[in-house]
C-alpha cells in the first residue's frame, strides 16, 4: 500500500488541478449521463454548480459536495471519477456540488479569494459562495445522507467524521474498513484535536456547539439527520487518495441501499 510522500510541511504541497478544466469535464460526464445541471441563483461570475440525477422512485436520496477547500483537490478528482464511471445505483436519487470553492483552487488555497474559509461560513453566511450554496440547498428536498468529500494536508491516513444526532444506523466502521484496503486509516486518538477512534470521529451536533458552522453542520440541521466527512490524507499520492474517497463514497450508497 501506498506511504506517505513527506511533501506536505507546514501546509499542502502535492498536485494542484486546473479548477475550470475538472469542471468542464464533470458538467460533460454528467450530461453525457443525463443529468442536470444548475448555475447557483446569485452566483455571480463564479462557476458554482448543483447537479442532480433524479430517479423515478428512489429508494434513497443522497447528497455529495466537494471543493469547498482550495487545497484539496482528491475531492473534485474523486467526484469527477464517480461522474464519469456513472457506476450508481438505478434506485437512487443524488444531488451532486463538484466544487464549491473555485477561486481557492486557482489559488491552492484553502480559502476562497478573499481569504474566507467556506467551511466556516454556514452559521452567519456572509460569503457569495456559500449565500449561493444554500439558496440552491434550501429549495432541495430532504436527503437520507449528505457525503462531504475533504482532504487534510496532516492525517496519517484516511478518516471521517459521522454527524449523526439522531443515533440513526451508520455504517462508518464498514467505510473504514472498506476503505482500509486501498488507502492507510489514520488511527491516532486525536485528530484535528477532536477524539478519534479507528479512523472515526463523531462530533456533538448541536447548533451551539461550535461559533462557526461547517457545511456539514448546515445540511444536518436543514436537509438531513445523517452525514459524513470524508478525509482522504493529502500527504499519499493523488491516485490512492481518489480511490479512497471513491471507495467510501461507494461504500456508503452500497450499505446504506441495502438498509432500505
Ligand atoms: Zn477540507
Amino acid at each position: 500500500m501506498a506511504a506517505p510522500l513527506g511533501r506536505n510541511i507546514g501546509g499542502y504541497n502535492g498536485e494542484t488541478i486546473d479548477i475550470n478544466d475538472m469542471l468542464q469535464s464533470a458538467i460533460t460526464a454528467a450530461k453525457a449521463h443525463g443529468w442536470s445541471i444548475e448555475r447557483f441563483p446569485n452566483a455571480g461570475n463564479l462557476p458554482l454548480y448543483g447537479f442532480r440525477r433524479l430517479a423515478k422512485k428512489p429508494r434513497l436520496t443522497i447528497y455529495i459536495s466537494t471543493g469547498i477547500h482550495g487545497d484539496e483537490p482528491g475531492g473534485p478528482l474523486a467526484m469527477l471519477e464517480l461522474l464519469e464511471d456513472n457506476d450508481w445505483p438505478s434506485d437512487i436519487s443524488i444531488f451532486a456540488c463538484p466544487c464549491l470553492n473555485p477561486t481557492g483552487f486557482t489559488n491552492n488555497t484553502r480559502e476562497n479569494e478573499n481569504h474566507t474559509d467556506l467551511n466556516r461560513d454556514y452559521r452567519h453566511i456572509k460569503s457569495i459562495e456559500t449565500l449561493a450554496h444554500t439558496a440552491w440547498i434550501n429549495q432541495l428536498p430532504t436527503f437520507d445522507l449528505g457525503i462531504c468529500l475533504h482532504e487534510d494536508w496532516e492525517a496519517k491516513g484516511f478518516y471521517l467524521y459521522e454527524l449523526n444526532p439522531d443515533n440513526l444506523p451508520a455504517v462508518s466502521a464498514e467505510v473504514v474498513e472498506a476503505v482500509g484496503a486501498v488507502c492507510a486509516i489514520d488511527q491516532s486518538n486525536l485528530i484535528d484535536d477532536r477524539p478519534a477512534q479507528g479512523g472515526i470521529l463523531k462530533p456533538v451536533v448541536s447548533p451551539d456547539a461550535r461559533p462557526l458552522w461547517p457545511e456539514a453542520f448546515y445540511i444536518v440541521l436543514h436537509k438531513t439527520r445523517l452525514s459524513y466527512t470524508l478525509e482522504s490524507p493529502s500527504d499519499f499520492p493523488i491516485a490512492t487518495r481518489v480511490q479512497a474517497l471513491c471507495t467510501a463514497v461507494r461504500t456508503l450508497i452500497d450499505l446504506h441501499l441495502a438498509k432500505r
